[in-house]
């Protein structure tokens, strides 16, 4: 089979609705309010968030987080190779 995986949700910080990996994608823990709760189930965030939430970081001095590559697109058709 092979192929990838796409979802399609809102984010949970600003509502746009956009397209990711759900596997990949960054997410906080929100309950049903919508408010970050460690508790909560994951929630997507969209790549503006994301981006601004590195840009809040620099700001603040703390190092950035690492976003997987393909987050908000599909992976390439191509096998991995496993050991
Ligand atoms: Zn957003």
């Amino acid at each position: 089979m092979g192929g990838y995986m796409l979802a399609f949700g809102h984010c949970i910080s600003c509502g746009a609705f956009f397209s990711f990996n759900p596997e990949r994608v960054p997410s906080i823990r929100a309950n049903d309010a919508g408010q970050p709760d460690p508790a909560g189930r994951r929630e997507p965030v969209c790549r503006d968030c994301w981006n601004r939430r590195q840009a809040y970081r620099r700001q603040q001095g703390l190092p950035e987080e690492t976003l997987l590559p393909g987050a908000y697109e599909p992976e390439p058709e191509q096998s991995e190779a496993n050991e």
